[in-house]
């Protein structure tokens, strides 16, 4: 997310100030008697990963039958599909509009020199594919949207936000709490990012944090790819640990940092009782 996500919130009152630490785990419901076995192919490209404690091949099996919509697939979000596929996720759908030019080529690494003027979702499903002919890739040459969100919302697993304007964040948003499906908030300006895990009914949801749309924003923001790759590399983890059951994601907890520092810090979230999107949800454990 290209904005001061922590400014903003502090400019609309909310209330972040506490640094926490949690063990609660997530995962999403998964039926583990329908998952297809790995191939052997499979346990061999996986073999570095199948030995972390926690993961394993129920883990890895878990990835591949689940689906990750990706919203956006630029400096963030091209990150998070590249670790998603080498991980072996079964299935992305990508949303991308538009076609590649030079100012994508800082960050977007997806995207290549000889793909210029061409479209974007063709040389980010071409670049997939060259690491992982085994994942499934819908792409949609679309911005996320009023039309197609909810479509998409529901074909998947787990959604991940990364779109610069906030119309395509709020959708994503809205339809993930009407679909019940978690969602992974990215977001950076500069050299600072913020990331949290949105789990429906359970953790706060992007418009109890934000309800409406910065003041300041501005389409153009700075920014270097290495930082979009590092909140982006997160992102991919917390997707991963919300389909295996790995570890503890970020729900309910913001991390944020600022890489001219180095300082990392987690703050709680609480959800709003009389949020619009949310608020009408039981609360789950
Ligand atoms: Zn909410």
């Amino acid at each position: 997310m290209h904005f001061k996500l922590h400014h903003a919130m502090l400019r609309v009152g909310y209330n972040v100030p506490t640094l926490i630490s949690s063990t609660t785990t997530y995962s999403i419901p998964m039926n583990s008697g329908n998952l297809e076995p790995l191939s052997d192919e499979e346990r061999a490209i996986y073999e570095w990963q199948l030995s972390v404690p926690g993961f394993g091949v129920v883990g890895q099996t878990k990835l591949k039958a689940a689906t990750a919509l990706v919203s956006r697939v630029g400096g963030v979000g091209g990150l998070v599909a590249y670790q998603l596929a080498a991980a072996g996720i079964g299935r992305l759908i990508l949303a991308h509009a538009g076609n590649v030019k030079s100012s994508d080529l800082n960050r977007q690494l997806l995207m290549t020199y000889d793909w210029l003027g061409k479209p974007r979702i063709e040389s980010i499903i071409r670049r997939l594919k060259e690491l992982n002919p085994r994942v499934e890739i819908v792409g949609v040459p679309e911005n996320i949207n009023v039309d197609n969100a909810s479509r998409l919302v529901s074909q998947s697993d787990v959604v991940i936000d990364c779109a610069p304007l906030f119309e395509e964040r709020f959708e994503l948003n809205r339809q993930s709490i009407v679909h019940r499906k978690p969602m992974v908030e990215c977001a950076m300006y500069d050299l600072e990012a913020h990331l949290t895990t949105f789990i429906p009914g359970v953790t706060p949801c992007l418009a109890c944090l934000l309800p409406e749309k910065p003041p300041t924003w501005t389409r153009q923001f700075p920014v270097f790819g290495a930082v979009a790759g590092s909140v982006a590399c997160l992102a991919a983890m917390e997707v991963i640990k919300v389909i295996s059951g790995l570890g503890t994601p970020l729900s309910g907890r913001l991390l944020r940092y600022d890489l001219r520092t180095m300082e990392f810090h987690r703050f709680g979230i609480s959800r709003k009782s009389d949020c619009p999107i949310c608020g009408h949800l039981e609360e789950r454990k």
